[in-house]
């Protein structure tokens, strides 16, 4: 019994992969204890993933789909109906065991779920639910869990898998429903939408109101909504990518939208590349999207001079702006107003948000940004400060742009995205 379900979980913890909502790793450092053996001996790493909250915490979740068996046949997908895969599934039972164990262990801290799509959208998502209710009604599990909805699945499913999960997903997977008629011909970009719509509306609901004697209403995917985008399996260009993208943040205020590089699969549909697609355009999308959720780009900004709509490859987006506007640099770090703190290369928003603060009292000098940890060798081309102005080479954009060529973007914290 037991190695049929290290068996299940060799091939759905393999399966899950592929989804890029949470940064996958294998946890082969979390060595079972001598001689011990069966589930949750972490020697191979089967589920077990590494995930980042937006404030940077890492947490460990049994990242798994429930099946993949699926009746739909998205030509990307190596679950498709028509793929040659070895196929498992578990039970709901199983599951709520399997992430009960590992959690006890503390192996893990959470469960991100996914599945492929068994007899209907229907009856995939119940199933679903009935994990995440028993998790946390018959045990009272408080860990994370992350739920794949299934798309097309009823309303009412939809909404009681809120009750239970953390934060709830529905993957829009091409920017383009051309793209989704191309690549996943039984998914349509409005079906997904309109559920991204109700649960936003839900989530909004359980957030601001009471029931009628006055009562919070029940948590509700307090995390909120993510969704993937397939990057480089069609022919979107970037423009249309975070377009998709700034709409989805827009309209239904999802949390995040996570890039996936298109790489081939084993047994791939013929109309499928045969290359992968480059993992530096997915990096640049993800900095561009940094930048538009956090740094107040907006999306023409970010492509502003770029060539066929698409981001510059070898400069980061940030930096790529600022080499197409030098003549807006370098910028006074003493005078400068946040907006435009924020667009120097180098500094990251906490950097900002201490450069303000710092300067209320002095004039910020090169000494202090040292004391400040700022990234001075990329921030000197693009400020002043009170004793130091950048020589004349520094100034010249064709050299600095060469001398810069892929050096790093920072995220919120000053660390490199
Ligand atoms: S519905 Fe999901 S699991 Fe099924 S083929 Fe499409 S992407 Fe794969």
């Amino acid at each position: 019994m037991q190695d049929k379900i290290e068996t299940k979980l060799e091939i759905l913890a393999d399966a899950a992969k592929y989804d890029a909502s949470c940064a996958s790793g294998s946890a082969g450092k979390r060595s079972a204890g001598k001689g011990e053996k069966g589930i949750g001996s972490l020697t191979g790493g089967s589920g077990i993933c590494h995930s980042f909250t937006p404030d940077g915490r890492c947490v460990s979740l049994l990242k798994i789909l429930m099946t993949n068996y699926c009746i739909y046949d998205c030509h990307y997908c190596i679950n498709r109906i028509s793929s040659n895969v070895r196929r498992a599934r578990f039970t709901v039972q199983e599951v709520v065991d399997l992430t009960i164990n590992f959690y006890k262990r503390n192996y893990i801290e959470g469960l991100f779920l996914s599945s492929g799509i068994i007899k209907d959208p229907d009856y995939t998502m119940e199933s679903m639910v009935k994990i995440a209710k028993s998790l946390r009604v018959d045990h009272h599990f408080k860990g994370y869990i992350h739920l794949k909805t299934i798309p097309n699945a009823s309303p009412e499913l939809q909404e009681e898998a809120g009750l239970y999960a953390d934060r709830l997903s529905i993957n829009i997977e091409m920017p383009t429903q051309k793209g989704l008629n191309t690549f996943a011909p039984e998914k349509n970009i409005s079906d997904i939408t309109g559920s991204m719509g109700r649960l936003r509306n839900k989530i909004s609901e359980h957030k601001t109101s009471k029931t009628h004697t006055g009562k919070r209403l029940p948590r509700f995917a307090p995390g909120g909504q993510s969704t993937q985008m397939i990057v480089g399996a069609d022919a979107s260009d970037d423009k249309t990518i975070l377009n998709s993208s700034v709409d989805l943040y827009q309209t239904h205020k999802l949390r995040r939208v996570y890039y996936s590089a298109f790489s081939p699969i084993p047994d791939a549909s013929l109309i499928l590349p045969l290359k992968p697609a480059p993992l530096i355009r997915e990096h640049r999308l993800y900095q561009a999207d940094w930048l538009l959720r956090f740094y107040d780009f907006s999306l023409d900004e970010i492509l502003q001079g770029t060539k066929n709509n698409m981001l510059d490859m070898d400069h980061d987006p940030k930096l790529a702006w600022a080499l197409r506007n030098r003549h807006l640099f370098p910028i006074d770090i003493n005078k400068a107003d946040k907006k435009l703190l924020l667009r120097i290369p180098g500094l990251g928003a906490l950097t900002v948000q201490k450069i303000i603060k710092a300067r209320k009292y002095c004039n910020l000098s090169w000494s202090d940004l040292t004391k400040m940890r700022v990234p001075l060798g990329k921030v000197k081309p693009f400020i002043t400060a009170s004793d130091y102005r950048p020589p004349a080479y520094l100034l010249d954009m064709e050299s600095l742009g060469n001398q810069l060529k892929n050096t790093e973007q920072l995220d919120l914290f000053g660390r490199a995205v």
